[in-house]
C-alpha cells in the first residue's frame, strides 16, 4: 500500500491544539485553578471533612460512566485532530485519553460493591492499584505528549498513514490497560496492601497516592515551560485537578464515601469534562466561522456574478450605438451603389462614417476597462461646447425620427476643463438617448434642451432637460443602479456608467425634474489636472 507522505499542518492554526489561548482563556483557566485550589483546603481543613456520608450505590456506576463517556468522547475527538494536523503529540494525548477511559472501566469491576457485593474481577487491592496506575499514567501521557510536542514543532511529523497511526495507538493503550488490569487483578494477593477492608484506607496508601499525585506536579512543569497551545493551557488544569484529587482520596479521612472521597470525585469528574468542553466549545466556534466563510464564499460569488453581467451589459449597451450606427451608414452606401447610375461620391461618404462608427467602437470597448477601472484614461484639455455638437450629431436621425426640437444653448466664457474625451462623450450619448426614449413613449412636444454654463466658478455644469415621462421621487437614487432599468428591452447600465465615468472627473451626476415636465440630467466637470504629455 503506498504510504501518504507527511504534510505540514495546514489546518493547525485553526485548530485547539495549534492556537495559542486568549488572553481571557488564560484568565478563565487561573480562576478555574484558584476555585480547585480554594475547594480542596475547604475539604481538607473544612469542618466537614471528616464526616462518613455514606454509600450511594448508584455514585460508582453513574461516575464511571460519565467519565468514561468523557474521556472516549475526548479522545476521539483528539484523534480526528490528529488526522487533521499530523503531530505525533496529539497521538499521545489522544491515546492519553483513551487510556483513562479504559482503566476506569477496570477500575469499576474491581470496586468492592460497585457490580456485586465484593469485586468483580481482582481482590481487595485491586482497585487502589488500578487507581494509582490510572493517576500515574495520564501524567505520563502529559509528559510524553510534552516531549514530542516540541519535536513535531520541529515538523518531526507522523510519516505514516493516518488509520495506521491511530491503530497502533489504539492497540498499544489497550493493551497497556490490559496489562496493567492483569497485574493488579491477577497478582493482587502479592501486591502491598492499600486498603483494610471495602472502605477503609490503610496507612500505606500515602506512600504511592502522594508520588502519584506529585507526578501530575512534575507533568504541570514539563507543559508549563513548553506550554503554547491552548490544549496545554487546559491540560495544565486538568492535571491541577488531578493533583488535588489523589489526596482527597485520602487525608482528611482514610474512608470509601467519606466527604473527601466524593470530593476527590467531583475534581475526578472535572478533570475529565475540561477538555471536552473546550473542545465541544472549540468545534461550534469553528462551526460558526465555517458557516461564516460560506456565506462571505457565496456573497463574493454572487458579486462576481453581478460584475460580470454588469461588464457583458455595458460592452452591448455601449457598442450597440456605434454598431447600429454602422448598419444604418452601410446600408446607405450600398443604396447609393445599387442605383442605376451609382453615386460614389455619397457612398463614400456613407462608408467614411462606418469606419468613423467602428474606430468609435473600439475606443468605447477601451474605454469600458477604464470605467470598471475607475480610471480616467486620455485626460486632453476639453471643448465641451464641441462634444455636446458632436453628440448631437451623432444621434441626429433618432432626433429627427422622432420629431424632436434641440434647443442647445452655448455657455459664455467656459473655464477650462481636463478629462476624457471618449468618456464624456458616451455620458452625453447616453443622457441624450434617455431623453429621446423618454419623449419618444409620450404624445406631447417633444424638446431636448443640451446645455453648458460655468459652475462654482472653475467648474463646468452641463444639462440635458426632456419634456419626456420624468423620473418618480422614489426612482432619482435607484436609476444610477446597475441592471435597474423601466425599459422593456432596456439593460440599465447607461447611467450607472455615466455616474463612475463622471465621479472618476471628479464631477456628481444628478437628476431633477424638468418644468413643466419631463427630467433635466446635470453633471458637473472640475478643472482636473491636465495628463502628462
Ligand atoms: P436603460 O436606458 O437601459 O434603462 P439607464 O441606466 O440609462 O438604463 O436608465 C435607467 C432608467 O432610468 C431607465 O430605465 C429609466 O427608467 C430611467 N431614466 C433614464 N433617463 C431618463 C429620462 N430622461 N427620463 C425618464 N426616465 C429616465
Amino acid at each position: 500500500m503506498p504510504k501518504q507522505v507527511a504534510s505540514p499542518p495546514e489546518g493547525g492554526d485553526f485548530i485547539f491544539s495549534g492556537l495559542p489561548p486568549s488572553p481571557a482563556q488564560k484568565r478563565l483557566a487561573g480562576v478555574v485553578v484558584l476555585a480547585l485550589l480554594s475547594f480542596f483546603l475547604l475539604v481538607i481543613a473544612g469542618p466537614f471533612s471528616g464526616i462518613q456520608l455514606g454509600r450511594i450505590s448508584a455514585f460508582v456506576p453513574a461516575y464511571v460512566m460519565a467519565m468514561f463517556v468523557n474521556d472516549l468522547i475526548t479522545s476521539i475527538l483528539l484523534f480526528s485532530q490528529f488526522s487533521i494536523v499530523r503531530s505525533r503529540a496529539i497521538l499521545v494525548i489522544a491515546s492519553g485519553y483513551l487510556f483513562t477511559a479504559l482503566i476506569v472501566i477496570a477500575v469499576f469491576l474491581t470496586f468492592p460493591g460497585a457490580i456485586a457485593t465484593d469485586a468483580l474481577l481482582g481482590g481487595l487491592q485491586s482497585t487502589s492499584w488500578l487507581y494509582f496506575s490510572w493517576h500515574a499514567g495520564f501524567p505520563m501521557f502529559v509528559i510524553g505528549y510534552a516531549l514530542t510536542k516540541d519535536a513535531d514543532g520541529n515538523k518531526r511529523l507522523w510519516g505514516g498513514t493516518v488509520r495506521g497511526g491511530i491503530l497502533l495507538s489504539v492497540a498499544l493503550t489497550v493493551a497497556v490497560v490490559v496489562a496493567l488490569a492483569v497485574i493488579c487483578m491477577a497478582g493482587e494477593p502479592w501486591l502491598p496492601r492499600m486498603r483494610l477492608d471495602s472502605v477503609r484506607l490503610g496507612p500505606q496508601w500515602p506512600y504511592v497516592g502522594v508520588p502519584v499525585s506529585l507526578l501530575s506536579v512534575v507533568a504541570i512543569m514539563v507543559l508549563w515551560t513548553r506550554r503554547r497551545s491552548m490544549l496545554d493551557l487546559w491540560l495544565m488544569v486538568v492535571l491541577c485537578a488531578h493533583a488535588f484529587e489523589v489526596p482527597l482520596t485520602y487525608f482528611p479521612a482514610q474512608i470509601i464515601y467519606g466527604v473527601g472521597w466524593y470530593a476527590g470525585r467531583v475534581f475526578g469528574f472535572l478533570s475529565s469534562i475540561l477538555v471536552l468542553i473546550v473542545l465541544l466549545y472549540e468545534i461550534t466556534t469553528l462551526y460558526a466561522k465555517l458557516l461564516a466563510a460560506v456565506l462571505a464564499q457565496r456573497r463574493e460569488r454572487e458579486a462576481r456574478r453581478m460584475t460580470g453581467d454588469a461588464v457583458a451589459a455595458t460592452i452591448a449597451h455601449e457598442v450597440r450605438q456605434p454598431l447600429s450606427g454602422m448598419i444604418t451608414s452601410a446600408e446607405a452606401g450600398l443604396r447609393f451603389l445599387d442605383r442605376a447610375q451609382p453615386d460614389a461620391g455619397k457612398a463614400g461618404d456613407a462608408f467614411r462614417r462606418v469606419v468613423a462608427d467602428g474606430h468609435r467602437a473600439a475606443a468605447v470597448l477601451q474605454s469600458i476597462r477604464a470605467i470598471f477601472r475607475n480610471e480616467v484614461r486620455h485626460r486632453t484639455r476639453l471643448d465641451v461646447e464641441a462634444l455636446i455638437r458632436k453628440s448631437l450629431a451623432l444621434v441626429v436621425g433618432d432626433l429627427q425620427r422622432h420629431q424632436i426640437l434641440v434647443h442647445s444653448a452655448p455657455g459664455k466664457s467656459l473655464p477650462e476643463v481636463h478629462g476624457d474625451r471618449i468618456q464624456l462623450q458616451q455620458v452625453l450619448l447616453n443622457l441624450i438617448m434617455n431623453a429621446v426614449d423618454s419623449m419618444s413613449a409620450r404624445d406631447e412636444p417633444r424638446v431636448l434642451q443640451v446645455s453648458s454654463e460655468p459652475y462654482e466658478g472653475d467648474g463646468i455644469k452641463v444639462s440635458v432637460a426632456d419634456t419626456g415621462a420624468g423620473v418618480g421621487t422614489q426612482d432619482v437614487e435607484r436609476i444610477f443602479s446597475p441592471l435597474f432599468t423601466t425599459k422593456p428591452d432596456g439593460m440599465g447600465m447607461g447611467l450607472s456608467i455615466c455616474r463612475s465615468i463622471v465621479e472618476a472627473h471628479h464631477g456628481r451626476l444628478w437628476v431633477d425634474p424638468n418644468t413643466p415636465r419631463g427630467a433635466v440630467f446635470q453633471f458637473t466637470l472640475r478643472p482636473g489636472v491636465p495628463a502628462a504629455a
